[in-house]
């Protein structure tokens, strides 16, 4: 069981999710090749500022309650999603916010700063993202921190889907990090056929969300408003 946060802000969070079409259900075809009957598009949600602003609080939140008393003094995340998420959540805590970008080389993947971005030893940093599903952008952005001399004060996801982020070790020094989520979500997923995949069992038709960007619509319901868009809950925020 992973450490979220509490039942009130998960469902919140499952709403703003729902709402803007980043959680959908259905019959979903997976880029590993496996079916789903969820599925989940977190720049659904990114690309609205107004959801950002009110995830950024909660992420805010969680970062100052376990960081306790000390500042922090940076908050930085793993691109794609990460880069709005540090920008958004240090615009909130009065902190520089950064990002790391991936690197591959003969030593395999890691993160980088770059574009002058730097972290000062004894700098209080909190580590930021989206979604974690396997863990491994956190894993890659904990020892490039500890490179700098900084100190990790927090790490705090939006959603969970790993169901083993309570604590992140460090592949560098072994340290052990405490790690949260606003919502932890289980998505199960199926070997394609009737006898393993609900979906395919119920003849549901079935989308590959990733693949062409365009299946899932784009146009869903804006922050605020009440107008829904095709396939919309219904659960405008605000
Ligand atoms: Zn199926």
């Amino acid at each position: 069981m992973s450490d979220t946060a509490s039942g009130a802000t998960a469902a919140r969070v499952e709403q703003v999710f729902a709402a803007s079409g980043a959680y959908r259900e259905g019959h979903f075809k997976l880029k590993s090749g496996r079916h789903g009957d969820r599925y989940l598009e977190k720049f659904q949600v990114l690309q609205w500022p107004e959801h950002v602003v009110e995830i950024g609080k909660l992420l805010a939140e969680m970062v100052r309650t376990t960081a306790g008393d000390r500042p922090i003094d940076v908050v930085i995340g793993p691109t794609t999603g990460g880069v709005i998420l540090a920008y958004e959540v240090g615009r909130q805590l009065g902190t520089r916010g950064i990002f790391a970008e991936s690197v591959s080389d003969a030593n395999g993947a890691r993160r980088e700063l770059r574009r002058g971005f730097r972290i000062a030893p004894g700098e209080r940093v909190a580590l930021v993202d989206d979604v974690v599903t396997t863990g491994a952008s956190l894993l890659e952005m904990i020892p490039l921190i500890e490179a700098t001399g900084g100190e990790i004060a927090a790490i705090a996801v939006i959603v969970d889907r790993s169901g083993q982020l309570h604590d992140l070790v460090s592949p560098a020094t072994g340290r052990r990090y405490r790690a949260q989520a606003l919502w932890s979500l289980d998505l199960p997923t199926y070997e394609p056929g009737p006898q393993t995949c609900p979906g395919c069992a119920d003849g549901l038709p079935i989308e590959a969300p990733g693949s062409s960007g365009t299946s899932s619509g784009s146009s869903r319901s804006a922050p605020g408003l009440s107008t829904s868009g095709p396939g919309s809950h219904g659960t405008a925020p605000g």
